[in-house]
């Protein structure tokens, strides 16, 4: 199997060689940058090139900006039904395409082949659930009153920003991009530059789905020249971001002077409460699941478990055995469970806190450096499990956001509570109880956008998705897109029979 996927990479790489440089996509055409600027992208996996990518600056930010804004004025009043076709289109699309998506997706970002194969199912669910909801987009209340006629419509924004991160780039771009265009919004797409390649098929998909030129478009670049351009470009009306807490402030104020709505999804430092009365395979797979999955870089997962102490020991050691089963290798091989960390910069940023975990008195189960041989040529980590972790830690504090697990221990609820709320983020949580009471009591206290009890994270399209505290602003999915992608107009009519006040009579 591993060869069948290196194969079906290595006609994807000879592809992309023959185009040349990734470019960006505006206004239907591939084009170099201005400046003609490129950087190299390299794979985590072995370190080799993978292709140019052309690097932007606000004058190609200023060409894509204008094509959206005048893609704008005929996209918002498609007929409905039309846009939802193209959607459907898109879908079908992004299906055809998901062998592809895979590959490149792993070898782009060193996500497992087992994680990235779903990549294009699930980012064709977004569409399709999108290109239904289409039709009611611009539905809105009524509310009379005694002599007037009130009711409010939705009308898209305009065109928006998408500044999506690294981490499951193509999946996390789909759920951006589809609510926007069933809004009747027109797209500028700034992907990661540590992981652009796929955005480039989506674009395609859309492209061959009939999707209008100018509607969507894609601009390459680094966060603090295309990324920075995009947020304070007077033609955008919207940036939603995906990405770092700091860089969520940064966009806060760049979008200042031009009153940029925002919608931001950040970091996490997420609690996974275990109570003794849990039931304790369930929990266990959960557990290991949310924070080793996606190579641990993935904003909900689980990365602070806390231990009820009745259950401590026998919870660590079972954990401990899996852990140091956890199958390290080749993302591309579907037996793989971790692969590389994205780029060499974050493989030691994440070593560098297993470091700080022994200096801050923690103890290293297991994990903390890398694999030798042949996998030494990748950003590789061995997996951490550390225990004896306390709140006043930098590691029980900070996004590690790799696959690096802290465990706390506690006795009473109010203890667990106080942990869980001892971060500066709130994205998710996560509870293990049979106590049904103590389950509503903790999912309404702890400080979380997002709780699931006796559950992994399991996404549901039309539930609100986002954080509170540091973790962002704002939420995704169903109507909650609408909120944001949308602008609510109330219109009011007089029915002729009310009072109107008479000055200078
Ligand atoms: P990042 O903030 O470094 O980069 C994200 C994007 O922002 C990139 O496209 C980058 O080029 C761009 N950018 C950087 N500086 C910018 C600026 N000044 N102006 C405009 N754009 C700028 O994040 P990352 O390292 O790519 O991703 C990891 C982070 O993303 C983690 O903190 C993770 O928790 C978070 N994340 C959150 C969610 C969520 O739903 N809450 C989902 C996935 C990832």
């Amino acid at each position: 199997m591993l060869a069948d996927y290196q194969k079906k990479l290595q006609k994807e790489l000879k592809i992309l060689k023959k185009n040349g440089m990734l470019k960006n996509f505006i206004n239907g055409e591939l084009k170099d940058s201005v400046s003609k600027d490129s950087f190299e992208l390299t794979s985590p996996v072995d370190g080799k090139k993978i292709c140019d990518v052309t690097s932007s600056n606000h004058k190609d930010i200023d060409k894509a900006a204008k094509a959206a804004a005048k893609a704008f004025k005929t996209w918002k009043n498609i007929d409905h039904k039309e846009r939802r076709d193209i959607l459907n289109r898109i879908a079908d699309n992004i299906e055809k395409y998901a062998d592809e998506i895979a590959v490149l997706e792993s070898y782009d970002t060193g996500q497992p082949i087992r994680f990235t194969k779903k990549a294009a199912i699930r980012g064709a669910a977004n569409f399709r659930y999108f290109a239904e909801k289409t039709i009611d987009a611009a539905n809105g209340l009524s509310t009379p009153d005694t002599h007037h006629m009130n009711f409010s419509i939705r009308q898209p924004i305009g065109a928006v920003g998408i500044i999506t991160p690294w981490n499951a780039p193509f999946m996390l771009s789909t759920w951006k991009i589809a609510p926007a265009l069933a809004s009747g919004c027109t797209v500028v797409h700034k992907p990661a530059e540590d992981s652009p390649v796929t955005a480039m098929i989506l674009a395609k998909a859309a492209k061959e789905a009939g999707l209008p030129d100018g509607v969507w478009n894609v601009v390459h670049g680094l966060g603090h020249t295309a990324g920075k351009a995009l947020t304070e470009h007077e033609d955008i009306k919207a940036i939603a971001f995906v990405g770092e807490t700091t860089t969520g402030s940064h966009i806060m104020r760049q979008g200042a002077d031009t009153l940029k709505r925002v919608h931001f999804e950040l970091g996490g430092k997420n609690p996974v409460i275990v109570f003794d009365d849990a039931e304790m395979d369930r929990a266990l797979d959960a557990v290991i699941f949310m924070k080793y999955s996606l190579n641990g870089e993935r904003c909900t997962s689980s990365s602070r478990l806390l231990l009820h102490e009745k259950v401590y020991d026998t919870f660590i050691k079972k954990l401990l055995a899996r852990v140091k089963k956890l199958k390290i290798g080749n993302p591309l091989d579907p037996k793989t469970e971790i692969g590389p960390l994205i780029h060499r910069g974050h493989q030691e940023k994440v070593l560098s806190y297993a470091k700080l975990a022994k200096e801050e008195g923690a103890n290293i189960l297991t994990g903390g450096g890398s694999p030798k041989g042949k996998l030494a040529e990748g950003c590789y980590v061995n997996p951490i499990l550390l225990d004896g972790v306390t709140p006043k830690m930098r590691i029980g504090q900070e996004e590690v956001f790799g696959p690096f697990l802290s465990v706390f221990k506690f006795k009473t609820e109010a203890q667990a509570i106080k942990i869980a709320n001892s971060v500066r983020y709130g994205l998710t949580a996560y509870i293990w109880t049979n106590d049904t009471s103590r389950a509503h009591r903790i999912a309404r206290d702890v400080e979380a956008g997002m709780v699931w009890v006796n559950s992994q994270n399991v996404r549901h399209l039309p539930t609100p998705f986002g954080g509170m505290k540091y973790s962002g602003i704002g939420r995704d999915g169903g109507e909650y897109s609408f909120d944001f992608y949308m602008e609510t107009k109330n219109i009011c009519i007089a029915y002729g029979t009310h009072t109107i006040p008479k000055l200078g009579s």
